[in-house]
């Protein structure tokens, strides 16, 4: 079934102008009568066929509402030190297909300090969204310094990714409420240190991943093992 992603779904009729009706009309190549999902962020499905479509709009008409089914199951949050914007762009992507429910960024001692662009990130996980089906999009923040860490995971389980823990036997990733993953440079002793004394870190062997392979594989565990 085609998605789209429209803020007006649930309405009775929808007009599509600009870059959803060119998805459609001509990446889709949908017709006249196909039915079509779109999604506005909350819980439904909303189904609708299209009554007319012409090389500058489509109208869809809607025909039910249901609850989604490819929502996570349960919340799971990822806290992730800056990156640079293509390696965030691709785990924010990857996080909402996997089903993580947050994605936290913070700065460290040797995060990335470009700007980051929220609204980008946010835009990616809805288009991620129209590919897996999930009508949540995982919601991204800044959370500012990695100080704020403490407060925010205050009675959470919360796994640390940690390249530099005693590998230990397979932990049971099903408890955990988040995962924390440091930048491309690491974090420095005394980041481990603080993070370790409110987290269980965690190794997941002899190599050292990269910051977004640690948050993707991470997810995975945690949600899918
Ligand atoms: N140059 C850095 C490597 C950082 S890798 C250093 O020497 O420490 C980026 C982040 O990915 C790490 O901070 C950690 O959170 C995570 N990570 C990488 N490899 C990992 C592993 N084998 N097990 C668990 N976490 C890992």
């Amino acid at each position: 079934m085609m998605r789209i992603w429209d803020e007006n779904a649930g309405k009775a009729q929808l007009k599509l102008s600009g870059s959803e009706h060119n998805h459609l009309a001509f990446v889709l190549r949908a017709k006249v009568g196909d039915g079509v999902i779109a999604l506005r962020g909350d819980e439904f499905d909303y189904f609708y066929i299209i009554e007319s479509i012409s090389k500058k709009e489509s109208v869809l008409t809607l025909i039910d509402k249901r609850k989604n089914e490819c929502n996570p199951a349960r919340e799971l949050s990822v806290y992730l030190a800056v990156i640079t914007n293509d390696n965030l762009a691709l785990a924010c992507q990857k996080l909402n297909e996997i089903g993580a429910t947050r994605l936290v960024l913070f700065s460290s001692a040797y995060s990335q300090k470009q700007k980051i662009n929220l609204s980008r990130l946010a835009e990616i996980a809805r288009q991620s969204c129209k590919q897996c089906g999930r009508s949540l999009p995982l919601r991204i923040s800044f959370l500012g310094d990695i100080k704020n860490l403490n407060p925010e995971i205050k009675n959470k389980k919360i796994a640390f990714l940690d390249n530099y823990a005693k590998k230990s036997a397979k932990p049971n990733f099903s408890k955990f409420d988040g995962i924390i993953v440091g930048p491309e440079g690491g974090f420095t002793e005394a980041e481990r240190e603080f993070i370790a004394s409110f987290t269980t870190p965690i190794s997941f062997g002899d190599r050292i991943l990269r910051a977004e392979t640690a948050a993707i594989v991470g997810t995975g565990a945690c949600l899918l093992g």
